[in-house]
């Protein structure tokens, strides 16, 4: 059986929410290693059709062996989300029944110690979602100015010790420079002056070194804007978001789509996980679902 780790978050809620059918066409935006699209597909077998986007090409390998069965009716895709319109175009489909989001990373990525997302294990610190490009966690903590580490780690991390952390990472990166996962999560530590209760004191760095090298929330917001051109009429969009940052976007996206009445919000406060779950999953824990519809009744 699967670890408990790699269960996909708060299945139950999401199909409810997402209205599936057979023969639905169905685009999953972080298909990961497929562990929500086979239940998705389950539901929109047969006829339908599922389109998978990620932008980790190890996760896609895992999520095309599992989603072998449905291959007829399955297209992935190594993309970011944020080129949806460009890749449906290729499939030749003009808009999607429903549409999803599960964010943050994978259970793959954080337990693969050479990607750099856990202080739990060291690596280098990369921390790039896709690794076919782009600037990894390392050189943004050689080139950015003590200034600009500071305003990421408070804005993104929401780390009241933002101003001491960064001091003490360029003092640090004047001896030698940072490399490693092991280093970082020192670093941080012995800048901090009172640790978080249950978390571990580098674990708010992280994240906002995270969100930073992948620009999590400018690729959100923006892939939410898109959605109007995707979704068709009667169609749902649901995002999994799993901290404040991230839901913010998704709650001032989805509250402008209603403003301006083509979009009706069906979560008026966002779905969490149950208790048993949470049990089960501790990734879990911080999961908020938020879905949207689509005006009419075309589909
Ligand atoms: N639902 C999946 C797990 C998704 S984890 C499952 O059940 O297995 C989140 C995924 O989002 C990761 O695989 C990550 O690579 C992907 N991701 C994050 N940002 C992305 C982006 N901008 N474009 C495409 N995929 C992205």
């Amino acid at each position: 059986m699967a670890e408990p780790e790699h269960r996909p978050v708060m299945v139950r809620e999401l199909l409810e929410l997402l209205g599936l059918r057979p023969g639905l066409v169905v685009l999953d935006c972080t298909v990961g290693l497929g562990g929500h699209a086979a239940e998705v597909l389950r539901r929109i077998s047969p006829g339908g059709k599922l389109i998978g986007i990620d932008c980790d090409e190890e996760g896609l390998k895992v999520a095309r062996k599992r989603l072998e069965r449905w291959r007829e009716c399955v297209f992935l895709f190594h993309a970011s989300f944020t080129e949806s319109p460009k890749v449906l175009g290729e499939v030749g489909f003009k808009g999607v029944g429903a549409m999803y989001f599960d964010l943050g990373v994978s259970s793959m990525q954080l337990e693969t110690p050479e990607r750099g997302f856990s202080f739990r294990s060291d690596g280098p610190l990369d921390m790039r979602m896709d690794q076919s490009g782009g600037v990894s966690a390392a050189d943004l903590l050689t080139k950015m100015s003590e200034r600009d580490l500071e305003r990421v780690i408070k804005d993104y991390g929401e780390e009241r010790w933002a101003r001491r952390i960064a001091r003490a990472l360029v003092e640090a990166r004047r001896r030698s420079p940072i490399r490693t996962t092991g280093e970082l999560a020192e670093i941080v530590s012995g800048a901090v002056k009172r640790w978080p209760k249950r978390i571990h004191p580098a674990t708010r760095t992280f994240q906002a070194l995270r969100i930073a090298v992948n620009d999590e929330l400018g690729n959100l917001s923006r892939v939410l804007r898109e959605a109007e051109g995707l979704v068709e009429a009667g169609g749902r969009l649901a995002v999994i978001s799993f901290h404040s940052l991230e839901d913010r976007v998704v709650k001032m996206d989805f509250k402008g789509k209603e403003k301006e009445g083509r979009w009706r919000v069906i979560t008026k406060k966002p779905v969490g996980p149950s208790e048993e779950e949470v049990r089960e999953n501790p990734r879990a824990r911080s999961a908020k679902l938020r879905v949207v519809r689509r005006e009419g009744e075309n589909v």
